[in-house]
């Protein structure tokens, strides 16, 4: 394992069978060490924040693991208004964030038109904007990159395409990995990652999942433990060890790549009291607080135990902030793209 680990903190690079090895090996403690690390070396201790906007949890998909799939027909369903899409924006940008990320189910409702009017607005506000509302044409990614949207977040979930069609009925792996190249290609910086602990899922498909991030490249990427979610097919599967088993492959991430944005995600927390911090020191430099109006939070319920529900994004700001403090790091004031830290020195 040590000499594993040298190889990936020098030359970040490590074959398939490196990779399950290091994803395997119980007690990592010197993993996340190394991990921690080489995220101090490559992005610095400023921690990025990215304040999220859940818009809307209507959704014509009909992912097997997902709250808001379609056929969750318990699911109320919301819609914010273009107007107060905008409006939470700029209460964002009172408390000081610098990156909007809008988010949302496959909502039709959002033609390319409206999204693009939403994201011109948005853009007045000086800040970074990311979209993360699933797969579209290359011409619909093109509009909203010509209206100033920056990056795009699209998990690829897994890389292994069969379990990624038996969970995603209808929809294609091809077509998700073209909108990532289409991404990249039209200039976004790209964001993209994994649910781990899917069903069926195996190491060696996780192994291939960090190769793919590294082969696109990504400039971010998000691992979320995958917790089940009792209105849907999945309900009676387990979450046991997603949190660690998250951590290892977010921790590898770093190693191969290391100047990429990796957000503590929100589920870690979900099953770990302190998830994310346990995150921020292994690996992650990002935290995305939720900044949904109180009353749309509840609903926008990708898996249950979602945190912070009750919470005001004003309070949420403050009480992110005195945890990142708490180990030793801070807040950045930047916009935080991919490569301004090293940039910078
Ligand atoms: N419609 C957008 C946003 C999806 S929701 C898109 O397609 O990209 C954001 C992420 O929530 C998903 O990419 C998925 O990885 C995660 N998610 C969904 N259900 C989950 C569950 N049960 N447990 C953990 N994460 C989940």
């Amino acid at each position: 394992m040590d000499i594993l680990l040298q190889q990936a903190v020098h030359t970040h690079h490590l074959s398939h069978e490196e990779i399950v090895s290091l994803l395997t090996a119980p007690a990592p403690a010197a993993l996340f060490t190394a991990a921690d690390e080489a995220r101090k070396q490559f992005v610095g201790d400023g921690v990025y924040l990215r304040a999220l906007i859940e818009f809307s949890n209507y959704c014509k998909n009909n992912c097997l693991y997902c709250g808001i799939r379609a056929g969750n027909k318990h699911a109320k369903r919301y819609r914010l208004t273009p107007d107060e899409i905008v409006q939470t924006a700029q209460k964002a940008v009172g408390y000081g964030y610098k990156t909007i990320v809008l988010q949302s189910g496959e909502d039709g409702w959002f033609d390319t038109d409206k999204m693009c009017d939403i994201i011109r607005q948005i853009k007045k506000l000086d800040v970074a904007l990311t979209l993360s509302i699933g797969e579209k044409s290359r011409e619909e990614y093109a509009a909203y990159r010509a209206a100033g949207a920056d990056r795009y977040l699209l998990r690829i979930e897994t890389t292994d395409k069969t379990l990624y069609e038996k969970l995603d009925p209808g929809m294609s792996w091809e077509n998700r990995v073209r909108c990532l190249h289409d991404l990249k290609t039209l200039g976004y910086e790209v964001g993209s990652g994994s649910l781990v602990g899917l069903p069926g899922q195996t190491v060696e498909s996780l192994a291939d999942d960090l190769l793919f991030f590294q082969k696109i490249p990504v400039d971010m990427a998000g691992i979320g433990p995958f917790i089940p979610h009792p209105q849907t097919p999945l309900a009676n599967e387990k979450s046991d060890g997603h949190f660690e088993l998250a951590l290892k492959m977010m921790a590898v991430m770093r190693l191969l790549l290391p100047d990429i944005n990796i957000p503590a995600t929100t589920a870690m927390e979900s099953l770990h009291p302190n998830g994310r911090l346990v995150a921020l020191q292994a690996g992650a430099n990002v935290v995305m607080p939720n900044v949904t109006d109180t009353q749309f939070r509840p609903l926008y319920e990708l898996y249950p135990g979602k945190i912070c529900v009750g919470d005001s994004a004003d309070k949420c700001r403050g009480c992110v902030e005195e945890k990142i403090k708490s180990i030793g790091r801070f807040v950045s004031s930047k916009k935080g793209f991919h490569g301004d830290f090293l940039a910078e020195k």
